[in-house]
């Protein structure tokens, strides 16, 4: 009989589901990815669907890992044995794919971080949740924009002779500067390429300033698909990157693994609760924790009838 761990990462873009082998990290079952939409529950409950349709039960579960910006709510409600930041989650599913890593880059719809790692350890991490102008979903809308499907834009910025320079310190002064250059006549393929140039150099000046990147690099989340955006790094830094085979739900293996790490460690049998998430009762409350002047306005859940988390605190007090 095989069993499974379940990662799963939901941010505020796509929800990101793997089901690994237990005894095998690098064979996955399953790569889920459902748009989130703002609703991480329902997106959830639409993968857990989906994979109670293709034969999976919950006898065959031996442990739940959750990362992502509604870890919480969510790992809460479905009993997770793991419920780790992203940072965590992508450098663990980093390590365990590429041990020697020492950099980590990560793009995905709605940030971007840097992660650097020094024999297997996290030394310094950056993430930027601000400025969308280094991001999937600024490329998503450029590909609209430019009428090109968001699959070909690396081979346009390949294609490309001469890349125009495009600012790239935020999204109104690139679209700006894209149609300026558009009316001077340049192709798309010239502008689509000096948008993967202007993006690397975003990354590099913000997220990346002051970071000491070393090879080997691993460049992970949907961003990497792009060959455009790959070679003005390649560029840029004078060095390889390494896309790993699973770079787009590199946040949910990292949880899987987590959660298999904390199973064998605990030596206790999963706290998975199922795959009906949406039977379950919960509720969430604002509540103010008075226990000093920061006087933080907390979210509370309640899953059936019990306090189960509470989180927004600027201490550290309340997380798990
Ligand atoms: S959560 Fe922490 S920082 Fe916020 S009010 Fe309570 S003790 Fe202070």
């Amino acid at each position: 009989m095989n069993q499974y761990y379940i990662g799963v990462d939901v941010g505020s873009v796509s929800t990101n589901i793997v089901v690994m082998d237990s005894m095998d990290n690098k064979k996955l079952y399953e790569t889920l990815y459902i748009r989130t939409n703002g609703q991480p529950l329902e997106s959830l409950n639409e993968g857990f669907i989906t994979l109670k349709d293709k034969g999976y039960c919950m006898e065959d579960i031996l442990g739940v890992g959750v990362t992502g910006s509604a870890r919480i709510l969510v790992g809460n409600i479905i009993g997770a044995d793991s419920i780790k930041n992203e940072i965590t989650a992508h450098a663990v599913a980093a390590i365990d794919t590429y041990p020697q890593v020492k950099t980590v880059i990560e793009i995905g719809g709605q940030d971007s971080k840097i992660i650097l790692i020094r024999n297997g350890v996290v030394i310094d991490f950056a993430m930027n949740t601000i400025c969308a102008a280094g991001t999937g979903s600024f490329l998503d809308q450029q590909s609209f924009r430019l009428k090109i499907p968001i699959e070909e834009f690396g081979d346009f910025a390949l294609r490309a002779d001469e890349p125009v320079r495009i600012a790239g310190r935020c999204t109104v002064f690139a679209e700006t500067d894209m149609v300026h250059k558009q009316q001077e006549g340049a192709t798309k393929e010239q502008i689509v390429a000096g948008l993967c140039e202007a993006l690397a150099r975003n990354y590099i000046n913000n997220v990346a300033k002051g970071k000491s990147i070393e090879a080997p690099i691993l460049f992970q989340g949907g961003v990497a698909f792009n060959k455009g955006i790959k070679r003005a790094f390649e560029q840029e830094l004078a060095a390889q990157l390494v896309i790993p085979k699973h770079f787009n739900v590199m946040g949910a293996l990292g949880s899987a693994i987590l959660a298999k790490e904390t199973v064998r460690d605990t030596k206790k049998k999963t706290t998975f609760k199922g795959f009906d998430i949406m039977q379950r009762k919960y509720k969430l409350k604002r509540v103010a924790c008075q226990d000093c002047p920061n006087a933080c306005e907390l979210t509370e859940v309640t899953v059936e009838g019990e306090i189960a988390a509470k989180w927004g605190d600027r201490c550290g007090k309340w997380q798990k």
